[in-house]
């Protein structure tokens, strides 16, 4: 049987080599042996997300590092802003009003990337934090992560971004671009199964984790800093995660980050234009704005049917989420996707008539 082509956005294929690594037994994680590794995956993400700041190995979803972000930094009726592109945005607005911030939203219409000056306008003195997604997995949109920073650098507000379906697919430079909160997770651009993400403070966020009054106990990051001294994590890690993403940081680094990236772009590309050859326009408004991790492709109403046509060609993509679940399907590009990938889709695609 043909070996299916995986083309998801989250949870993507997961490499050979990253499944062998988790074929082994167990460890402890107090051991030496889990120290090195811990060692080694925290250098290897420091290069991913362009920091010479520590790296923090979370054990949650992409979700936890998000909640983390904000109980460490933040304090109960702080004003942020929040610009919503799309789904994952409004779930970040949504926990800081759980957190009882202050939300001030920046609505844009699905399908477009925010608005510098629009955002900006909304950030007075009194803002604490401006929370932007860097790719909109729901829309397929990235946001310019740089200009933000360059807006608030000198300010007192706090540069938070979620770059789970970013990082180590897309180019992160979180010193340059004075991200003062970064934070990713394994499942995506990093080819590991859910179970781990990642987050890192520079020192005008570490400032603020000194006045902060929101409860934290799990995510406690002084803690997490604590026990990263010595290479470990306060409470037991997903070992085998550990274990996963430290074979996938050395493919990375095999491949080169830049090299990775230039997959990326390029297998975008050849799906922007191969959709279009067919008939199909993307989603994202602007090209220029267009993730290069993931391509939401137009097909109003039929969405969801050409997922499942496609799965019985056996090319697995996603479908849409609300409330353009049927209107768009989404195709990934991040981590463990190849040239030979894309043409199976389009190939699958063309074969498609609805
Ligand atoms: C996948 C994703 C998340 C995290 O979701 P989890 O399911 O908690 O890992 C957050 N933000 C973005 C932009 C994502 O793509």
């Amino acid at each position: 049987m043909k070996k299916e082509v995986v083309m998801m956005v989250g949870p993507t294929a997961v490499p050979e080599r990253v499944l062998e690594a988790m074929h082994r037994p167990s460890i402890s994680h107090r051991s030496p042996e889990y120290t090195e590794i811990h060692a080694r995956v925290r250098e290897n993400l420091k290069k991913v997300f362009g920091t010479k700041n520590e790296v923090y190995i979370l054990t949650s979803s992409g979700t936890g590092a998000m909640e983390a972000a904000i109980q460490n930094c933040f304090s109960f009726g702080d004003e942020v802003v929040v610009p919503v592109t799309g789904t994952f945005s409004a779930q970040f607005a949504a926990m800081a009003e759980a957190y009882q911030l202050k939300v001030k939203k920046v609505m844009f219409e699905l399908g477009e990337a925010a608005d510098v000056d629009k955002v900006m306008a909304e950030v007075t003195a009194e803002t604490r934090g401006l929370f932007v997604i860097h790719n909109e997995s729901s829309t397929g949109v990235y946001n310019d992560l740089e200009a933000f920073g360059k807006a608030l650098k000198d300010t007192d507000t706090l540069l938070i971004s979620d770059s789970v379906s970013g990082a180590a697919g897309l180019e992160m430079k979180m010193d340059d671009w004075h991200i003062d909160i970064l934070l990713s997770s394994s499942q995506k651009a990093l080819m590991v199964p859910t179970g781990l993400s990642f987050i890192s403070l520079n020192d005008k966020a570490w400032e603020r984790t000194k006045t902060s009054n929101i409860p934290k106990y799990y995510f406690d990051l002084k803690k997490a800093d604590e026990f990263h001294k010595i290479n470990q994590t306060p409470n037991t890690p997903a070992v085998y995660n550990v274990f996963a993403v430290d074979e996938a940081l050395k493919i990375i680094m095999e491949e080169g980050l830049e090299n990775v990236y230039k997959r990326h772009e390029d297998n975008t590309r050849l799906i922007i234009d191969g959709v279009k050859e067919l008939g199909y326009d993307i989603f994202p408004k602007d090209d220029n704005r267009a993730s290069r991790t993931l391509t939401a492709v137009y097909a109003p109403g039929k969405a969801k049917k050409i997922v499942e046509e496609l799965a019985k060609k056996g090319v697995i993509v996603n479908t849409g989420l609300p409330p353009i679940a049927d209107d768009v399907f989404r195709v990934g590009t991040m981590g463990y996707v190849y040239k030979e990938d894309v043409e199976a889709f389009l190939e699958a695609l063309k074969e498609i008539n609805l």
